[in-house]
């Protein structure tokens, strides 16, 4: 049963194929992986099978283009030197990782006409993701003709919120006409939870677990006998938490301010809180953790304001995604910074020890996820999980098209 996974963002189309079958021999590590991204007016193909073989090109390929581009990268599951043996028919389902699924997508969903219009419904809310989403979607149709095309959504794992979660205090109108908190990061939010609780010994049912979903875009979930009953996310992926280029929750005050004098159009607006806030708006250096970590190292101040306001956020969100549970057994860091930044995890948790978490110095600082960093008299558990988000969209998919 090979399942390909398409991860299509804003600026790169990641793109992975899983065997599935019993017969496989390691399920969880994808054949072949394959991302195009585009920066400017270039654009990268990069392309590894799990011999090691490697394809990469690069051009200068408008964006528009990226629908044939999409195909150069997929051309090479069959083209020397990263091609496998085989061919269209053996891939058994295309999976698609949606970012939001608006009111009526709450489940995986085989892809419809229908589906296709509820995406595109919503395309304005996430509009970073779900165009992309889309028109990966429309590319593998053409370029798998006979296969069965299935979305996964990242907001669907929320949909479990419950009402005082979920709806914004403003008039009730609002949440008739479907404005309220549907959150995302939903498809690792969910695996991370279930991993924490078998890597734990313990029975999903029981855990209280907060789990962190720190890369580019950062989000947290209060999870409770496996269901979301909180989050930071909200309506759209710029809810919550301090991000990349992301500012997190504002006062709305400061956006009704802007538009009224006039200092800014509504398209800027959106672009000034999709691209230019959060990290690299207040290091005014970058958006990547990374550089904001060396150039704290070089007592650059705004460097070290962009982390002290993303830790300040981090900290006072776990705390309430815990008051959300009402207690808390496990804490999961996870994607890009949480997986690989011991710096964030102790400087996140030093101040939360008041609620039983205490880190092993060592164990975090040689962390290799899947693992625990917890000492061992803490009473809460914090792990590492690393992010699976394309082997989860394979797995619910073959699920989907052959249930157990
Ligand atoms: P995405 O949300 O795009 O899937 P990732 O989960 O890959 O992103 O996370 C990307 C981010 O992870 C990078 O922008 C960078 O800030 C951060 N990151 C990766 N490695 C490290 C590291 N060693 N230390 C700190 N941050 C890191």
């Amino acid at each position: 049963m090979k399942i390909l996974v398409l991860n299509s963002g804003s600026s790169s189309q990641k793109t992975a194929l899983f065997d599935l079958s019993p017969q496989a021999a390691d399920p969880a590590s994808p054949l072949w992986e394959g991302k195009l991204e585009w920066d400017g007016s270039k654009e990268t193909i990069t392309v590894t099978n799990s011999d090691g073989k490697k394809f990469r090109e690069e051009s200068r390929v408008l964006p528009e283009k990226r629908g044939s581009s999409l195909g150069k990268m997929l051309d090479q599951l069959w083209q020397p030197p990263t091609g496998l043996d085989l061919d269209r028919k053996d891939i058994a389902a295309v999976g698609h990782r949606i970012v939001h699924g608006g009111p009526r997508l709450t489940e995986p969903a085989i892809v419809t006409p229908e589906v296709k219009r509820a995406i595109a419904s919503v395309s304005a809310i996430a509009p970073l993701h779900n165009i992309a989403g889309l028109d990966g979607i429309e590319y593998s149709e053409g370029y798998f003709p006979k296969v069965p095309q299935i979305a996964v959504f990242d907001t669907a794992f929320h949909s479990t919120l419950p009402l005082a979660a979920k709806v914004y205090p403003g008039p009730y109108e609002w949440y008739e006409q479907g404005i309220w908190r549907y959150g995302f990061h939903g498809i690792n939010h969910a695996y991370c939870a279930t991993r924490a609780a078998r890597l734990l010994g313990r029975d999903l049912a029981s855990l209280k677990t907060v789990t962190c979903h720190l890369g580019n875009g950062c989000s947290l979930a209060a999870v409770a006998d496996g269901r979301s009953m909180d989050t930071t996310m909200g309506f759209s992926p710029l809810e919550g938490l301090m991000m990349g280029t992301r500012p997190g929750s504002l006062d709305p005050g400061i956006l009704t301010h802007l538009l009224r004098s006039r200092q800014i159009t509504q398209a800027e607006l959106d672009e000034v809180l999709n691209h230019q806030s959060g990290l690299l708006g207040i290091s005014g250096i970058s958006s990547d953790m990374r550089d904001i970590l060396a150039a704290v190292g070089t007592g650059n101040e705004r460097a070290r304001l962009a982390f002290d306001i993303f830790i300040h956020r981090l900290q006072s969100g776990i705390a309430a995604m815990a008051g959300s549970l009402a207690g808390l057994d496990a804490l999961v860091f996870s994607a890009g910074i949480g997986e690989n930044s011991p710096e964030i995890r102790t400087s996140c948790c030093e101040r939360l020890a008041f609620l039983g978490i205490e880190l092993d110095q060592t164990k975090n600082s040689l962390a290799i996820p899947d693992v625990e960093v917890s000492s061992p008299g803490s009473r809460v558990r914090t792990l590492v999980i690393r992010a699976q988000e394309d082997l989860c969209i394979a797995q619910t998919a073959m699920n989907l098209l052959s249930p157990c």
